[in-house]
């Protein structure tokens, strides 16, 4: 049987490897290039940063094309992978469980969750090679009875080089992706087309049939098969279903992001990977983190160097409130109720940096957001098929848009497990 599996992230990769492993015929129709690092970055964007040549964050993904940054109001940008491994390929590695949304509705994802951590190999990262002023805001939060735990990591720490920057790749190879998934897939007999992005869903008689790629600009062919899965994220597969006359919601997710920034002489927090804790709270968590697109580009930040910038975030469980038009445009405003919800978690990081020797001032950074979910999301009605209603014959979806509400959490582990889910389901079926 054939399969095309459209986008080669945490969904699109699980996706594929499990199809081909079963007999499948798989093509994967990936929209960007092969990813490689681009760490050396830091070297030369320090000076600029100061005088503020680097200009927006716009200018990261015309000099680094896999990271793919969007404006979806003023003050929020959308950040994706948009190359082999989509978004996993510039992760923080954490691999964390959570299933919000769906566990309500009764679906419970733990023995996928099981299978993954033991193939991704799942471990925290060293302690004793933490960042002092991490470990003086961990012990923080533990004394404010936050409960701060070590966060379970896709990170090999002894291949580990210790240098922050694992959202622009990592040059040594001590992080997963899903590209181990996508080359086992490979090894398999699949086949990837890199720099094919989809455009809509062929759907004959009420059944998906193939789809419309954009071979070269303004070039449009067909590519046919009994299969298709939509793995394109939360903003790509919305943008294809919309092409398509297929039905989406406006419920984009995001997790948004804000870290609040202090100062510490000489903390050099960029060398750990970022997040080695984190303590969960109703709706949000805390974990330090040296926000690089905020020292970067985030002009209230530019006078602290990288060595003395000290950065606790916030990740919140956003309202599923969000747009995404045929144009791959968003519409997505951070909410009253968010900005309460962010608030308050900011004054327990300030409360943490205080106890933690961490100095003021203290400088919220870029309103961003990297887990987008939520656009044609699973509910009570469709747990059986695994299928949003309107979704036609021989198409299925196995990427974050299929989870209906926010986590407030990393999102990958969740990604690959539903996907795993679906795949095992068209194989049943088939
Ligand atoms: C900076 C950053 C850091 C993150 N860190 C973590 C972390 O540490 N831990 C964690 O759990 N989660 C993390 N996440 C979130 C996590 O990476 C995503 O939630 C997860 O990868 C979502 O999987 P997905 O398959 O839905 O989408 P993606 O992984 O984004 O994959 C979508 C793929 O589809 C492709 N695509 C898009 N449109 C088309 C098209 N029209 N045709 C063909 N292909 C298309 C894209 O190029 C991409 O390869 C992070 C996200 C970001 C942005």
């Amino acid at each position: 049987m054939k399969a095309i599996v459209v986008g080669s992230g945490a969904g699109g990769a699980t996706a594929a490897l499990e199809l081909s492993k079963n007999g499948f015929d798989v093509t994967i129709l990936e929209a960007g290039g092969a990813f490689k690092p681009f760490t050396r970055f830091l070297t030369w964007a320090e000076p600029l940063r100061r005088t503020g040549l680097l200009g927006s964050e716009k200018t990261i993904s015309k000099l680094f094309s896999p990271i793919n940054i969007i404006r979806s109001e003023k003050e929020l940008a959308l950040v994706r992978g948009m190359t082999t491994g989509g978004s996993t390929v510039i992760s923080c590695g954490n691999i964390v469980r959570t299933q919000r949304g769906l566990e309500e509705l009764g679906l419970d994802l733990n023995p996928e969750f099981r299978e993954l951590e033991e193939k991704i190999i799942v471990r925290t990262f060293p302690h004793e090679r933490w960042r002092p002023v991490t470990r003086k805001m961990f012990y923080a939060s533990e004394e404010l009875g936050f409960k701060p735990q070590k966060t379970p990591k896709a990170v090999d720490s002894l291949k580990c080089k210790s240098c922050g920057l694992c959202e622009m790749g990592c040059a040594s190879g001590a992080r997963w992706d899903s590209r181990i998934f996508l080359n086992g897939a490979l090894d398999n007999g699949a086949v990837l087309k890199i720099k094919t992005p989809v455009k809509k869903i062929i759907i004959e008689n009420g059944k998906a049939v193939g789809v419309i790629i954009e071979s070269e600009p303004g070039k449009f062919i067909e590519i046919r098969a009994d299969i298709i899965v939509l793995a394109a994220g939360g903003i790509g597969t919305a943008q294809i279903l919309k092409n398509s006359k297929l039905p989406v919601k406006d419920k984009l997710w995001a997790d948004i992001v804000l870290t609040l920034g202090g100062i510490s002489k000489g903390a050099e927090q960029l060398k750990e990977p970022p997040m080695v804790w984190y303590s969960e709270h109703k709706d949000y968590i805390l974990s330090p983190y040296l926000d690089i697109f905020s020292h970067w580009f985030h002009k209230p930040w530019r006078k602290v160097s990288t060595n003395d910038r000290v950065g606790l975030m916030v990740k919140l469980a956003d309202s599923e409130r969000g747009t995404v038009n045929v144009d791959g445009s968003v519409e997505k405003e951070i909410s009253a109720h968010d900005h309460k919800r962010i608030n308050k978690a900011l004054s327990q990081a300030k409360k943490i940096l205080e106890l933690a020797g961490v100095s003021e001032p203290y400088i919220k950074g870029l309103y961003n957001g990297g887990h987008l979910g939520g656009t044609a999301p699973l509910d009570g009605e469709n747990l059986d098929t695994l299928k949003p209603y309107g979704i036609p014959d021989n198409l299925w979806i196995a990427d974050l848009s299929l989870v209906p509400k926010s986590q407030g959490m990393p999102t990958i582990l969740l990604t690959a497990a539903l996907a795993l889910r679906i795949s095992r389901k068209i194989i049943q079926l088939s």
